[in-house]
């Protein structure tokens, strides 16, 4: 069992005050891949990783990295990671807290020494703020780094590529430094929760049981115009009603079903107007589940029932997937270690719960077994200025992670 009780919470509360000021906005804080601010703050971190008496490097993609390395620097890594990248007017925990925890915990334990390497990276890309995809970081270190992102451009026209060369990154080298299976024992992530699970449990931390798949459409519906005073209700065609008992369906089903869906977007086409039968109504749904079978099959049936309101409603339905992500479990191994640590420190049963959101894990778990801790953050406000952790919780999550450490040592065959 650890024995520290020193608070070493506020030095990681202090560094996420400072890695916010990198910010591409005056006022707020919005980092994206590739930019001078990505530079910057890496740059910081690379100081703090190496007060904390880590080897540090830059990767082929820009992640930044610092190694703890074992007695015999042979042998397997253990990698503590999140992403450094944010979104658009971010808050300062989400990814960077678990930079800073696990390198504040590295610092903790610089006197310890274990029989695997420890690195803690810096992951460049989760949130996909500059480029239309996501997790470029952690997918070029678990070898799926895919080529054709090369050409993706950002919103000034500039190609990835070319957004790599004026980084000082070689793009013919992009990936190809990933990591081996064979030689990384685990991945862990410590990461706010980004939903209101844990405040609503009182509780500092919870262990991620995995991450939610998800798939996205864009649904298209098109009956037809008409004059808003001259066509009786039995003979209209009115695509944004059928829109709105879909919309409806698709909220009872999902209650019904333990799913999440979502219609987060819903335009009538060039806007509407006042005295006009809705012709065209455009909408996306987000549909989410841990289990994939259930997420596979609410699909499918929800885009039926949607198909018979349009049939009934005389409508057309046009349906494009737009996303996909499957589910990803969490090791049984690593939950359970998780599970002790979280017992060690706050000497009580610990917590279990899925993630709702995509997170550096997605990637990870294609090179090595994953594991994730939650903090509470209050309210469960994220992606917003507002987001915000407590100091307490912090301190329980940063002992956490240390104990983590120790647990895999002493379950890891010497
Ligand atoms: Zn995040």
């Amino acid at each position: 069992m650890l024995k520290t009780t020193e608070c070493h919470a506020q030095s990681i509360m202090d560094k996420a005050d400072i890695l916010a000021r990198f910010s591409c906005d005056e006022g707020a804080l919005t980092r994206g891949y590739l930019t001078k601010e990505h530079k910057a703050a890496h740059q910081q971190l690379a100081i703090w990783m190496e007060e904390a008496g880590l080897t540090t490097w830059e990767d082929s993609v820009g992640n930044q990295w610092g190694r703890k390395v074992a007695s015999n620097p042979d042998a397997p890594t253990v990698i503590i990671g999140s992403h450094s990248d944010t979104v658009t007017n971010a808050g300062k925990y989400d990814g960077n807290l678990g930079i800073l925890l696990g390198i504040e915990s590295l610092k903790q334990l610089s006197h310890h020494e274990f029989p695997f390497n420890i690195d803690v990276v810096a992951f460049a890309d989760e949130e996909g703020l500059r480029f239309d995809t996501t997790l470029i970081g952690s997918s070029a270190v678990a070898g799926q780094f895919n080529a054709q992102w090369f050409d993706i451009k950002d919103s000034e026209g500039i190609t990835m590529a070319q957004a790599m060369q004026d980084f000082g990154l070689l793009p013919s080298k992009a990936g190809l430094d990933c990591r081996d299976p064979k030689e990384t024992l685990a991945y862990l992530e410590v990461h706010i929760e980004q939903g209101p699970v844990l405040e609503a449990q009182d509780l500092a931390v919870g262990v991620v049981t995995g991450i939610a798949g998800a798939k996205r459409f864009k649904l298209d519906v098109s009956g037809v115009a008409g004059h808003a005073g001259t066509v009786p209700l039995p003979l209209r065609h009115d695509a944004l009603c059928a829109v709105a008992e879909m919309i409806s369906t698709i909220e009872t089903y999902a209650k019904e079903n333990d799913i999440v869906a979502t219609v987060g977007k819903c335009d009538v086409k060039k806007g509407g107007a006042v005295n006009v039968i809705p012709g065209d109504v455009s909408f996306t749904i987000d549909i989410r589940s841990l289990e994939q079978t259930k997420l596979e099959s609410a699909c499918e049936h929800l885009l039926e029932q949607l198909e018979s309101i349009a049939e009934y409603r005389n409508v057309d339905l046009g349906c494009e997937q737009i996303y996909q992500a499957d589910a990803v479990k969490c090791a049984q191994s690593l939950q359970s270690l998780w599970g002790n640590a979280v017992e060690v420190v706050t000497q009580s049963s610990p917590y279990f719960l899925p993630s709702g959101a995509g997170h550096d894990a997605l990637a990870m778990q294609h090179l090595t077994n994953v594991g994730m801790l939650f903090v509470r953050c209050e309210k469960g406000i994220s992606h917003n200025p507002k987001e915000a952790v407590m100091t307490e919780d912090v301190q329980v999550a940063l002992q956490c992670m240390m104990e983590m450490l120790l647990q895999i040592e002493s379950n890891s065959p010497q």
